[in-house]
Parts: C-alpha cells; structure tokens; sequence
C-alpha cells in the first residue's frame, strides 16, 4: 500500500495519542514500516534516528534477533493464559529476575500492562496496606508538582504538569504538592533549590505527615516534566523523611529503570530502599507492553489472612503477565548481560558529554541537563534572561520536525528537546544523531 492511501486511511480511522488531529492530518505523518537497530524506516523508504528510543522504551535497538527468537520460541507454546488465580512460566522466571536485579527492599512482583498502571497498582497497594494496618487516617499522597506518572485518573491525580493535567482537575483526587526542585530556574544555588524544596516538604509532613500513605517521585530525574536532574542529595533526603514520618515510599522507575541514567536503576545512585517500585518502557526491550509493580514483603504480608477477611488485593487486567511479554523481557535481561549494557552506557557517558558540550554553546539553548542518556535540552529566547519562547510559537515542536526532514525523530516537552538515544547506540551513532540535533536547533532558531 502506497503511503498517499495509508495517510488517508489514517486520517478516516485513526486517532493519535497525545496528537492534534487536525495539525496532525494537514501535515504530513511520519508512517513507520521497519526498523533496524537504532533505526527506523517509514513506509517510503526513508531511515531515521530513533533518538528517543520510540518514547523511551527502547534499549537494545529494533528487530533484535534474541528477542525476536525468544518471542516465536514462547509462540511455539502458547501466548496467553490468564494469571488471575493461576501463573505461568516466563512470568515466575522474570519475577525471580526482577527481584534479583532491583534494590533490596523489593521482594515481589505484581504485574499490569504500563507505566500508568504500574502506579495505579502501587497507589492502590500502599492505600490498602495502611487499612490492613489498622491506620486508615493515612489516605492521601504527597507527590512532586510537575511530575508525571502516566495518563489513567490515579496516575493523573499524583501527576503535576499542568498542560496535561489542569483539564482533568474535577475528576481526579486531591493529593499533596512540593514544589520539585528545578535549579535552571531557581533564583539561587542548587544547593538553596534543593534546600527551599525539602523545607515545603517538611512543612507539609509537619502539618498532615500522619495522614500521608505513600510519597511518589520519579527518582533522579523528571521525565515528561522536561527532564529535570535533582540535585544530588535530594533523593536520599526524601527517603529519609519517609522513614521519619512513617510514610512509605513509592518509586516511579518508568522512564529511569533498565539503564537509561548509567545505573541499572536510579535509586542505586542514592542507595535507597523504596517500599514500592514501578517499572514499564524498557522492561520488555521496547517490544510488548508489559508493566510491574514490585512490593516490599512487608506491605505483601499486610494482604495476607483467610478469604472472609478480605485483604485479596482486588486489581488485576486480562493481559497481566502475559507470556510474550514476560518472554521479551527475559530475553532483554539477557541482553543486558550478554552486551554489558550498563557498561556500555557508562563508557560512553563522557563520550555525549562531550558531543552535548557544543550544543550548549548554541546561541539559543539555555540549559543541557542530563545524567546517563536521559538528556533535556531546553530553549530559550534570550540566553541571559532565560526569558523562555512565546508558547504559542512551538519552537521545541518546530525544531523536532526540522530534525526529522534532517533524519533524526525525537519530541519535544514544550522547549524542552529530548534526547534519549537507544542504549546499544555506538560512537558514531551518538555523534550522528547529536549533530543533527544541533544543525536543527541551529537552524530553526536561527543562530
Ligand atoms: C512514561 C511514564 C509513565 C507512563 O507509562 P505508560 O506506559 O505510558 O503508561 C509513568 N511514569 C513515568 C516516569 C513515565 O516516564
């Protein structure tokens, strides 16, 4: 089929996440068709860089023969069969990974389909935990204004990014705000950013630590938010107030889990224990949408009791633990052994730094932020004043669609331009992709 009759079909029946149809069906949309390695190809033949891992998910690059292998093996048995009340194979195996890969506190695995309901799941557990408990005055969650956790309603309430989230306000539930610490625009140190965000939320376990369930953060760095490093410290500071209200604490690993900040996981850069972990994106290697949720065995133990009591916990979806994808995933777990991935990317850390230090000297790039390959490139107007773009003028959109006619596909978060480049990227691909990234940056803002 010919991309003119593939677009028009598009236009007829399909309707895009995150994506104003109507900008949408008057531009002309990309159509993917293949990929290979960090790759991709559309329906026309034309290669891009996939320089933001299709949204984060992927590591290894596309069409990976180990993965591809491991899923038509799995095939060979069976796709699916439910895990309500019964389990499977590849399911069990990649709990036992996941538990021995993750940071000690986290001792079972609770499986759904995405990030969203990764922390559905985590929200709903520390709920009821507090209930079993006998507490059930802790019902409310304090989360990080201009977080983002996924786009169902519970995932939305703890969620803090106004442009996704202000429209949703009458439905979702009240939760607890500090303001997250974002040192670019901060009048100060990072050190005094850091320090005024701990104090708001000291302030606010002060007043109702007792009635907090849970605190939620993404840890290390903000994803959707624009890709915003805490300053160091910050999260171990979070933890320890967690342990000194009593409050428990949920990890949101969606976006920073399996590598993407040169750890396997971003609380290993602090050492902290959190008491509940959600993973998506990387989990299956970029292939099946399969989520987890992993539980302390202590919030585990608070559901057991006889089935008269009533502490099953009641959530579960028709695909949770599906074999496919518990299959990818242990194929991409073998992956990251076989090709050292978290040595790869930490070998290469100074190699982008590197590359990324001359697209910080652009005339209208403000601020690079990055740890690992999680990297945020925020524009602005005026370099001194930091005075940001008219919204209006969607210069981080312009400048993503200008790198995508240059050969390199990313989006951007308002003026931020992410840059998230398949963990497997070598050198050259590295550089390639970041020398597209500045000529279009260049270019469009005309500098
Ligand atoms: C992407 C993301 C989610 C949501 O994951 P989906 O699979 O898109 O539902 C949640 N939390 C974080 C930190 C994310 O980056």
């Amino acid at each position: 089929m010919t991309y003119e009759e593939l677009l028009e079909k598009n236009r007829q029946y399909l309707w895009n996440p995150f994506t104003q149809m109507k900008e949408y069906c008057e531009d002309e949309p990309l159509i993917i068709e293949r990929g290979e390695g960090v790759k991709l190809i559309d329906v026309k033949g034309k290669e891009y860089y996939d320089g933001n891992a299709s949204v984060w998910v992927n590591p290894h690059g596309h069409n990976r023969e180990e993965i591809n292998q491991a899923i038509m093996e799995q095939l060979e048995k069976i796709a699916h069969s439910t895990l309500l009340g019964s389990a499977n194979v590849p399911a069990i195996l990649l709990a036992e990974r996941l538990v021995a890969i993750t940071p000690e506190s986290l001792q079972k695995v609770f499986y759904s389909d995405s990030g969203a309901t990764s922390v559905e799941v985590a929200l709903k557990m520390a709920y009821l935990y507090w209930q079993h408990r006998g507490q059930s005055e802790r019902q409310r969650f304090l989360s990080m204004g201009n977080a983002y956790h996924g786009d169902t309603v519970g995932a939305v309430s703890v969620g803090g990014i106004d442009r996704f989230h202000s429209a949703f306000r009458q439905l979702i539930f009240p939760v607890e705000r500090v303001t997250y610490p974002y040192p670019y625009r901060f009048q100060g140190t990072e050190q005094e950013c850091m320090e005024a965000s701990l104090k708001e939320l000291r302030t606010v376990l002060d007043e109702k630590g007792s009635e907090i369930a849970a605190i939620v953060v993404e840890p290390m760095v903000q994803g959707a938010g624009g890709l915003i490093v805490m300053p160091s410290g910050y999260l171990k500071e979070v933890e320890g107030l967690c342990r000194a209200y009593g409050t428990l604490l949920i990890v949101d690993e969606v976006a920073t889990g399996f590598g993407r900040t040169g750890k396997m996981f971003a609380c290993e850069h602090e050492g902290i224990e959190p008491d509940l972990l959600c993973l998506g994106k990387k989990l299956t290697g970029g292939y099946l949408p399969v989520a987890a949720t992993l539980a302390s065995n202590e919030i585990y133990d608070a559901f057991l009791g006889n089935h008269a009591e009533g502490k099953t916990f009641f959530h579960g979806h028709s695909y949770t633990g599906n074999q496919l994808g518990c299959a990818a995933a242990l194929a991409s777990l073998d992956l990251y052994e076989k090709e050292n991935r978290i040595g790869h990317v930490q070998a290469l850390d100074a190699w982008l730094g590197q590359l990324l230090s001359e697209t910080a000297q652009l005339p209208h790039v403000g601020e690079v932020r990055r740890l690992g390959w999680m990297v945020g490139i925020e524009l602005v107007q005026d370099r001194e004043t930091k005075e940001s773009y008219p919204w209006k003028e969607a210069m981080g959109a312009k400048v993503c669609r200008y790198a995508r006619e240059l050969g390199m596909l990313t989006r951007p978060l308002g003026d931020v331009i992410t840059f998230l480049p398949p963990l497997v990227s070598s050198k050259e691909e590295l550089q390639a992709m970041v020398s597209i990234l500045n000529q279009a940056i260049r270019e469009v803002t005309g500098s």
